[in-house]
């Protein structure tokens, strides 16, 4: 049985040859992620140019930094003590006796008694005394401090622009690349999602990433305004005490399949890797819950972008999640209804679901433009698979993303006889489909006139 659930690698110095990015597309990767907290843009277009010259079938992802706050950089990395005082500033002059924080607003935002988090929260300060120009804090988790390193605050309120000037530039570069989906980084509410579609090429599809205490509470908006929704753990963790974050994961899984919108479930999933040649159980565990909890797909980051062993990271992810996808007709996974229930796509899509369950068809088929059609069938997580015909270069990549999906480009129809004709023909000659198999295919006809999804049809193979 083929993977339904779909994978995602961060790009990096690991993978930095065309070689490298044609093993890692082979080894499973449907997606390609482009993380612009580090690369230049000449970086960047080399890897879509390597990946796209291969013509094999991956999407690409670009991920902007958002307002990324950082420590100063250092001569040589110093050591924290638990329990040791130290100083806070972001005015250069105070560099020789306060660690550096590059943000505006310090002395307006953040007060005594709030914590400082640096280094994905590896060490933890909490301020004591605050003046005009210098905190001082007590060091309660040491550790060593590098140059450059993230800094969270939070329990503090941050007046930041959830888009920097670095962010808007790298989206227009992004439109010139003509990236797949744009992954959004720090959104606290469904405003940032809007100004961000307002910058980039329509087709774009837009992804929240879900990091901060005010994403999670305004979530039903911000996944409203989204096409898909990532549960970014890496900084979540720092926002967030960490025993609450594998609950936050479920609501934040359960709220967008409701709203019928894409799912990524992000970080430190095979982390072990970077360095080992094995998962640990935890890790093996983790992927396996979040397929049960109905992502979509599972990100690899570190893992794939500096780790030792990015090829055999995606490989065992892939096993991974092939061993759960072959569970689902055992009904391991969760099947909910969506909430977009008044949507016509949605309630043919459910319809179709159930007929080819009930019936025990051996594929739904699915013809689409934006894609729409295939993320609801794909969100009542059918038994049998989604075979989708797409005639939109840019939809045909997107569909990499989507659970249980797998497409087919093929030219502009003119009659809904030839939908029927092509899937015949299609499921015989690439599947091996039999006389009399059953499918059941969903569309909007006649397609020449870009009608909106219309159609059920049971179909037998042989019948066209
Ligand atoms: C995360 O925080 O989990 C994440 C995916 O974002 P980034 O890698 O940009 O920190």
């Amino acid at each position: 049985m083929a993977r339904k659930t779909k994978i995602i690698a961060t790009i990096g110095p690991s993978l930095d040859s065309k070689e490298l990015i044609d093993e890692i597309i082979d080894a499973g990767a449907n997606v390609l992620r482009l993380n612009f907290s580090h690369g230049s843009h000449a970086d960047h277009k080399k890897v879509v140019e390597w990946a796209r010259s291969s013509n094999k079938n991956i999407a690409i992802m670009q991920d902007i930094q958002g307002p990324k706050i950082r420590t100063g950089s250092l001569e040589k990395a110093m050591q924290l003590e638990r329990n040791n005082e130290i100083k806070l500033s972001n005015n250069i002059k105070f560099q020789d006796e306060a660690i550096l924080i590059n943000y505006e607003k310090l002395f307006q935002d953040i007060n005594e008694g709030e914590r400082v988090l640096i280094d994905d929260g590896k060490i933890v300060l909490r301020v004591s005394k605050k003046t005009k120009t210098i905190f001082t804090a007590i060091v309660e988790v040491g550790g060593e401090l590098r140059s450059n390193q993230g800094v969270a605050f939070p329990d503090s309120s941050l007046s930041l622009a959830t888009l920097t000037d670095k962010d808007k530039e790298d989206l227009e570069f992004g439109n010139q690349l003509n990236v797949d989906f744009v992954a959004v980084s720090f959104v606290r509410n469904a405003d940032d999602i809007l100004n961000v579609k307002k910058l980039i090429n329509s087709d774009t599809m837009v992804i929240a990433k879900i990091e901060l205490k005010s994403a999670v509470k305004n979530l039903k908006a911000i996944i409203k305004e989204s096409d898909g929704i990532m549960v970014a753990r890496g900084d979540l963790g720092v926002q967030l005490p960490l025993e609450q974050i594998p609950l936050i994961q479920k609501e934040i899984l359960n709220e967008s399949n409701l709203q019928g919108k894409i799912t990524i479930t992000a970080t430190e999933m095979l982390t072990s890797m970077i360095t080992s040649f094995r998962p640990t159980r935890a890790e093996v565990s983790d992927i396996t819950n979040a397929i049960i909890d109905g992502t979509d797909s599972v990100m690899l980051s570190a893992e794939t972008s500096i780790g030792d062993n990015p090829i055999l990271a995606v490989q065992v992810m892939a096993n991974i999640c092939e061993e759960v996808d072959e569970t689902s007709n055992k009904n391991y996974l969760n099947k909910k209804d969506i909430l977009v229930s008044k949507e016509l796509t949605n309630s043919l899509s459910k319809a179709a679901v159930q007929v080819a369950n009930d019936s025990n068809a051996k594929a739904l088929v699915a013809f689409t433009e934006t894609g729409r059609t295939p993320l609801l069938i794909s969100n009542h997580r059918p038994d049998a698979p989604i075979f989708t015909f797409t005639s939109i270069d840019k939809t045909y990549n997107q569909l990499n993303l989507f659970w249980g999906v797998e497409q087919v480009k093929i030219n502009r129809l003119e009659t809904t006889d030839e939908m029927f004709s092509i899937a015949n023909e299609w499921l015989k000659d690439k599947k091996n489909f039999k006389k009399n198999d059953k499918v059941v295919i969903v569309a909007g006809t006649p397609p020449n006139k870009e009608a909106a999804t219309n159609l059920i049809r049971v179909m037998m193979i042989g019948e066209y």
